[in-house]
């Protein structure tokens, strides 16, 4: 699954007719100039296509319009070169559905000062002119990402490229499709959600499929399509000793196999990015998916736990989000505390958490799972590798949606975890526990979340900038009174912001 194939994002430039040919020869030149350097630069991961520059309202839309249609196109950058009397682009910027980035800029970072003329000033007029457009993207109310500097800046390309990393999230969550292997755990409030919500702002797709729908899958499985998985896990990870072929939990690996292998041919079979099990429903599976699940994770797959399908679609969302950066992206849950000396947070859940956290060499394991009346499942078990990084978690208030979030510092337990049979990971939350473990629950955020350490509080924001959704994100700025301000403030404007 891979997130960037064949994205690209637009690099629209806006002048008028006013300056002569000449002129408009020279701004599509260093406009060309621009966009080839973010195409360039290993910061942004998607293609940036230059486009002719835009100097009358009907040219806008068109673009804006072909932007909206074309299947690869993610996003839109537009920049100002010279003056574009911003009326022109009213139509237009009504007319786009896609991600709109307002790069202020300059073709060349120094100024001349022994040559400049008024030609260069005419020219070189961004200053004014992307004011100009400014205030007409304020004027429309319209959600943009604007970043302002120089492409030779390195934190400029690294903002360009959050934003198309975002952008192409946003992409990939408008055609995600998310099978739900039977309904919610009873009772749970968290793991609820509206869906049609979730359909009208995302874009994405969930529906449920009975669990025996997957379990025909699974007995349809062919033995060597088991041999050939249970051969890579020989090859990728180290195994407990009873686990090995020929010892007495083997077959419980190879059932687990069979399980990947089934989950795969229907995911692929049916488009889906993204899924959900439940513990409680597993029909005639005769293990909870484990070891399935934790491999699926780290080719893409969003996954949540419990029916949890919005924690499912964040899952694969952040995925994209983080395609080709170090560190690992998963389902988690926080656990339990360590309340001594600087508290830390550890984090699992019954298997699922994927490997790409992983610090050491993930270990094939079989044990007993103490609910859900099953056969013992098999399991990959590791400790996540230490490094900054990001919880985020996905409620739905009734009246919108809320993403909350909090900066951590992942790091590593105190002492070996012989007795523990699953995949964790242990944390320190910013700015310190107290502060966001009250947040956290002030703010309603859930027990499921993605824990990134691929992704920082940059990606979030933008990422909650191009999904037009609430942001409550913990750091190391903040304080109780400064969240309880934020939190109320929010409410007052996510009500407003809905109108009537
Ligand atoms: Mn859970």
């Amino acid at each position: 699954m891979d997130s960037f194939a064949g994205a690209e994002v637009w690099f629209l430039t806006g002048s008028q007719g006013l300056y002569g040919e000449e002129t408009l020869q020279q701004v599509a030149g260093q406009s060309q100039r621009v966009a080839a350097a973010l195409d360039e630069a290993g910061e942004v991961p998607v293609r940036v296509v230059w486009k002719p520059v835009l100097t009358d309202a009907g040219a806008i839309r068109r673009a804006m319009g072909a932007a909206n249609e074309d299947p690869s196109c993610v996003g839109v950058i537009t920049w100002m070169h010279t003056f574009s009397p911003a009326k022109m682009w009213i139509s237009g910027l009504e007319a786009l559905r896609l991600p709109l980035l307002h790069l202020h800029t300059q073709a060349d970072a120094a100024l001349p000062w022994a040559t400049i003329d008024m030609d260069f000033m005419n020219l070189n007029q961004a200053a004014h002119g992307d004011r100009e457009y400014g205030f007409v993207l304020t004027r429309l109310r319209l959600p943009r990402t604007t970043v302002a500097g120089h492409v030779s800046d390195p934190r400029v390309r690294a903002r360009v490229g959050s934003w198309a990393r975002a952008a192409t999230a946003a992409h990939a969550a408008r055609s995600l499709k998310l099978a739900r292997f039977g309904d919610n755990m009873r009772n749970v409030a968290v793991t609820e959600g509206d869906k049609v919500e979730a359909e009208i702002r995302f874009g994405m797709s969930v529906n449920t499929w009975g669990v025996d729908d997957l379990v025909a899958v699974v007995d349809a499985v062919e033995d060597k399509a088991v041999d050939a998985l249970v051969e890579e896990y020989g090859d990728r990870y180290d195994w407990a000793d009873d686990c090995r072929p020929g010892a007495p939990r083997h077959e419980a690996v190879r059932y687990q196999a069979r399980v990947e292998a089934a989950l795969r041919s229907f995911l692929e079979d049916g488009g889906f990015g993204a899924f959900t099990t439940n513990f409680e429903d597993l029909g005639g599976l005769r293990q909870l998916p484990g070891l399935a699940v934790q491999r699926l994770m780290a080719d893409g797959y969003g996954f949540g736990g419990e029916g949890d399908w919005k924690t499912s679609a964040l899952l694969r969302v952040l995925k994209v989000a983080a395609a080709g950066l170090p560190g690992g992206t998963s389902f988690m849950e926080d656990y339990t505390y360590d309340l001594t000396g600087t508290p830390k947070i550890l984090g699992a859940h019954m298997l699922e958490v994927c490997p790409t956290l992983a610090g050491e060499r993930p270990r094939v394991e079989v044990h007993p799972l103490s609910i859900g009346g099953r056969e013992d499942p098999a399991r990959l078990v590791f400790t996540a590798a230490p490094g900054a990084g990001v919880v985020v978690g996905w409620c739905d208030l009734g009246d919108r949606f809320r993403w909350v979030a909090d900066e951590i510092d992942v790091v590593e337990p105190d002492e070996p975890l012989p007795n523990l049979p699953v995949a964790r990971a242990v944390w320190r939350p910013r700015p310190d526990f107290e502060t966001a473990t009250e947040g956290w629950l002030t703010a309603g955020g859930p027990h499921h979340t993605v824990l990134s350490t691929a992704l920082g509080a940059d990606e979030l924001t933008d990422l909650a900038e191009v999904f037009s959704t609430e942001l409550v994100l913990i750091d190391a700025d903040t304080t109780r009174r400064s969240l309880a301000k934020e939190l109320r403030w929010s409410a007052a404007y996510h009500r407003l912001a809905q109108g009537l």
